[in-house]
């Protein structure tokens, strides 16, 4: 079977099961494809650990205790702790570190089967928009290689549409699963804040971080995500106190008389013509399958930009001053003090889109500052969401653009954050009210690049959003197109 790396997680599945293949003939054409490290996608790659766990499968698969999952290959994006593979989050601070956990999302999708085939680039600390901020070098767009992946989960989506992995795990904190999707070609969903547990997933803006799954199809996308969810109350102060759901059961659903919201300030100026056009053609579709299009408005889209990018960094400058030299990673050589140590080894292990983060974050949460920007920004954080619930009364979906572009080349941004931040504008809002969003193919633009068609359901309305997705990707083949090469 030369194709096996095309293959669906689904069809991987129902092969383990029906023994057509094992779990170490697949682990090891993963394997196979992954050597010399195509696109960087990978950070960390260990075959012994791989083929052990497929062996592993293999023993389940024949003596009846097979997860659903078992055998099939998922890679985790590195900012999952993992006892067998090294976790650095992107970063030089945490250059060959181990941790003596896994992560609850790793250990899930172990226990549902699935065979870990290593650690994935990703920008450092999930800090960005282009994997340009991983300190271990950027990954390339299969699609394009002078063009980025997006980010920060790019080692995910890279490895999925360039035929590495046939599933990944991202995290989301402002658009990083759902951008890098849709910059690749790719299907992701963003669950509802809470619903996958943060345990053992390093930190960046503990308020808005959300683990998902990253795949071909939005049917692969519905395994993964009802393996990783459910709650971790004892782990995870955040998760919801809520049992995982069978997300597939609902994708064949007819999406007859869906009301889909088309918010006017998500196709403003801003958006690029090729975007555009693309994402109206995924629009079309939806209203020949008997959805309804309505206008509705997200009046504070545009504030999502300054509140994110407050929130964020200064959640962030708490979050890493975990690391200081003393029980993480790297340690700076040389030093004269306590304080010394921890100043030499954070400004030799971080990049500087972190160090400006901190900065940032530690400025606006500064006595005199506090109240001007941090407070200001979680009241209007509180009214984005409220925007969105008077939204959801007149639609049960919301459609847009992920992303103002398609992937831009590599440089193009270099040197301007700003320019990387305000590409964030339309995934912002949601992740801001802590809503489940998603990014599914929707055709292609400048460059031939893939542009995505972002959904965003109200909360715990994953299985609506992984129907709608479902149904387009009945009627359209984007999500079955590939690189060249793959
Ligand atoms: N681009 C955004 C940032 O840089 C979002 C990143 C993310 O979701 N992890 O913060």
């Amino acid at each position: 079977m030369s194709d096996l790396h095309n293959l669906s997680v689904k069809a991987l599945a129902n092969l383990l099961q029906t023994k057509e293949v094992s779990a170490v003939e697949v682990a090891t054409r993963f394997l196979a494809r992954m050597g010399g490290n195509p696109h960087n996608a990978f950070l960390d790659i260990d075959s012994e650990v791989t083929l052990a766990q497929a062996r592993a499968s293999d023993a389940k698969l024949t003596d009846g205790t097979a997860g659903p999952l078992e055998g099939v290959p998922v890679a985790h994006k590195d900012v999952f702790v993992t006892q067998d593979f090294a976790t650095t989050a992107g970063s030089k601070i945490l250059s060959g570190y181990r941790s003596p956990f896994d992560a609850t999302v790793v250990q899930r999708l172990r226990t549902a089967g699935m065979v870990t085939l290593g650690k994935l680039n990703c920008d450092e600390f999930a800090m960005g928009s282009a994997n340009e901020n991983s300190a271990y070098g950027p990954v390339q767009n299969p699609w394009d290689t002078a063009r980025v992946p997006g980010g920060s989960s790019g080692g995910s989506a890279a490895a999925v549409a360039a035929g590495l992995a046939p599933a990944a795990t991202g995290t989301d904190t402002g658009g990083s699963i759902r951008q890098p999707a849709s910059f690749c070609g790719i299907t992701g969903i963003k669950p509802t804040y809470g619903r996958a547990s943060r345990f053992g997933l390093i930190a960046y803006a503990s308020s808005l971080d959300q683990a998902g799954p990253m795949a071909r199809s939005a049917e692969d996308c519905a395994l993964l995500l009802s393996a990783m969810c459910g709650a971790d109350l004892d782990r995870d102060s955040t998760s919801l106190d809520m049992p995982s759901e069978d997300f597939s059961a609902s994708l064949n659903n007819s999406i007859e008389g869906l009301r889909i919201g088309i918010p006017k300030e998500f196709f403003g100026e801003g958006l690029h013509a090729d975007v555009r056009a693309a994402v109206d053609g995924a629009l079309r579709e939806y209203e020949k399958l008997g959805a309804k299009l309505v206008s509705i408005s997200l009046p504070r889209t545009e504030l999502s930009i300054p509140v994110y990018y407050i929130i964020a960094p200064a959640e962030a400058s708490s979050n890493l001053s975990r690391f200081d030299g003393v029980k993480f990673g790297h340690r700076a050589k040389d030093y004269t003090d306590l304080v010394d140590m921890y100043k030499k080894t954070r400004a030799e292990g971080f990049g500087n889109e972190v160090k400006r983060r901190i900065m940032t974050g530690a400025y606006v949460l500064s006595h005199g500052y506090y109240d001007a920007y941090y407070l200001q920004a979680q009241k209007i954080r509180r009214m984005i969401a409220d925007d969105f619930q008077n939204a959801f009364k007149e639609c049960d979906v919301i459609a847009g653009p992920v992303a103002p572009s398609v992937a831009w080349k590599f440089g193009e941004n270099a040197g301007d954050p700003v320019a990387d931040y305000l590409a964030d504008i339309f995934t912002l809002p949601a992740s801001l009210a802590g809503l489940p969003g998603m990014s599914v193919p929707a055709g292609f633009g400048a460059g031939n690049m893939p542009v995505g068609l972002q959904l965003i359901g109200n909360y715990f309305k994953e299985a609506q959003l992984l129907n709608a997705a479902h149904r387009l990707q009945q009627a359209t083949d984007f999500h079955l197109q590939k690189p060249a090469g793959v």
